[in-house]
């Protein structure tokens, strides 16, 4: 079993979002206990003493966004909540949050239950989960409600692709925005012009483009801009805080970044894979190799955008990162040899996000640290209503804790890694950043190389709706922002007649 509940974390750095110093960390219970210098607990007995010195200590990552053992375009992604959660904390993350998606006129409660019921026994690490609203109705809207308040869910994920299998139009998007704003929920998009890419693809084709470059080809960056554009209008319009999910070109980004600027609340997630490789490998001449990269939006070809998006997720253009860890192995990818139509959608990232980020963000000098805690976890955790009992390292924060070597490195390889699928898109990127030692929930789960994970172990983590990270300005606007008449003598003159 992995579980000394009591261990003392001697002489690291400390890591938070704001500030860095070197202490002590005592954890017993799941919970940090304590976080000082030279710290002696009354008896060292049964405590299990880590060394750290000249390591980092931080907040174990939170992937905002992963699909485990996720049913869609005719298969199911060949990492679950058992395999999937191991490769998080081998990689230095401890808790995921993955989506729950109802098709079409099914419920959303039932959806959460089913992906509940399938995570519950197999989650290595704590996990939540978001909702998807893929169509509209009374009920579905009846159904926010009950998630947001019995279930812990304060996130609802709408797609503007997909078309036929889970896109909403315009309309429906400002009902399902309008609710989230009633609930205190932050309203999520996948911004793509569905219509457009359907389009796309059949022109594609009648090229003679089978193979997955028609995948980027048929949607091209501005589809995701003005996707990206018409989902901050809506929600502004409703005056609803928006999370784009995935924003993978530099025109989706300059998007939020200029929303922001305007004052807009709105968040962008880069993911891994957007920020460590791009979209040229849809060229490559072996098809499973490109095929491995097909996810939507598609990665993009222009190589300048990793190094575009990792600098404005350094100066808070962007906010957190995720990976939308969704991974079909190479038979399955092979659905679409013939029609990159029918290619799934998705590939790997949970285990490797940290250490991508250390080595694009922060070893390569646009990112420091404490930036890195913020956009690995404390971020997530703000929005997402959870801090600071995660993304943080403070007396009664959860004890989800990584020991980082910021000077060693690491090969990444699909050879070595802990996810079932047999490719990895960063293939032989040598990274900076490696974790020594995860601990998740209080129990050591990962140390130097070894595993030590107990499928069932992680928690599903209830989220409070109306998160003051989002939600103070937006309710302070309700309050003062309102347009409002213009006192005037009513009008006494003639009016027209209408015969
Ligand atoms: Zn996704």
């Amino acid at each position: 079993m992995s579980s000394p509940s009591k261990i003392l974390i001697k002489g690291g750095k400390v890591v938070n979002d704001d500030c860095s110093f070197i202490s002590d960390v005592y954890i017993e219970g799941g919970e940090v206990k304590d976080v000082g210098v030279n710290l002696r607990p009354a008896k060292l007995e049964g405590i299990k003493v880590i060394d750290a010195t000249g390591k980092l200590v931080i907040p174990g990552g939170i992937d905002t966004h992963t699909h485990f053992q996720f049913p869609f375009m005719g298969t199911h992604t060949i990492d679950d909540f058992y395999q999937g959660t191991k490769a998080a904390v081998a990689g230095g993350t401890t808790m995921i949050i993955d989506f729950a998606i109802p098709n079409k006129g099914c419920s959303l409660i039932e959806a959460f239950n089913t992906w509940k019921g399938w995570a519950d026994p197999k989650v290595c690490c704590d996990y939540s989960l978001h909702v998807a609203v893929t169509w509209w109705s009374d009920k579905v809207k009846e159904e926010m409600g009950i998630l947001a308040r019995e279930k812990g869910v304060n996130s609802f994920k709408m797609f503007m692709a997909y078309k036929d299998l889970f896109m909403v139009n315009d309309n429906e998007l400002y009902h399902a925005f309008s609710r989230c704003k009633d609930i205190g929920g932050i309203a999520q998009v996948h911004a793509e012009n569905g219509d457009l890419i359907a389009e796309g693809a059949k022109k594609m084709l009648s090229l003679g483009i089978t193979g997955p470059e028609g995948h980027e080809l048929c949607r091209p960056e501005e589809v995701e801009a003005e996707a990206t554009q018409r989902a901050v209008t809506i929600a502004n319009a409703v005056n609803c805080p928006l999370f784009v999910v995935h924003v993978m070109s530099k025109s989706a980004a300059k998007v939020i970044a200029n929303a922001r600027r305007e004052g807009k609340v709105v968040f962008g997630e880069p993911i891994a894979a957007g920020l460590g490789t791009d979209g040229t490998h849809y060229w490559h001449k072996d098809w499973s190799h490109a095929a491995a990269h097909v996810m939507g939006p598609p990665l993009r070809p222009d190589p300048t955008t990793p190094k575009y998006l990792m600098n404005l997720l350094a100066n808070d253009d962007l906010s957190v990162t995720g990976t939308d860890n969704c991974t079909f192995s190479t038979c399955q990818k092979a659905l679409g040899k013939d029609d990159f139509r029918k290619i799934p959608n998705g590939l790997n990232g949970v285990e490797d996000r940290m250490s991508v980020v250390w080595e694009k963000g922060v070893h390569s000098g646009i990112m420091d640290e404490n930036r890195f805690v913020a956009v690995t976890s404390s971020i997530a955790a703000k929005i997402f209503n959870m801090y600071p009992q995660k993304g943080k390292i403070a007396k009664g924060s959860d004890a989800d804790i990584v020991i980082w070597d910021p000077e060693a490195t690491r090969t990444i390889s699909a050879k070595t890694h802990h996810q079932a699928v047999n490719i990895n898109v960063f293939e032989g990127m040598v990274c900076h950043g490696v974790p020594l030692v995860t601990i998740a929930g209080g129990r050591v789960v990962y140390e130097n190389g070894v595993l030590n994970v107990v499928a069932g172990h992680g928690k599903y983590i209830p989220r409070k709706p109306f998160s003051d990270y989002v939600y103070s300005r937006i309710l302070q606007r309700d309050e003062v922002c309102q347009p409002v008449p213009v006192e005037r003598k009513p009008y006494t003159g003639e009016v027209v007649q209408i015969k």
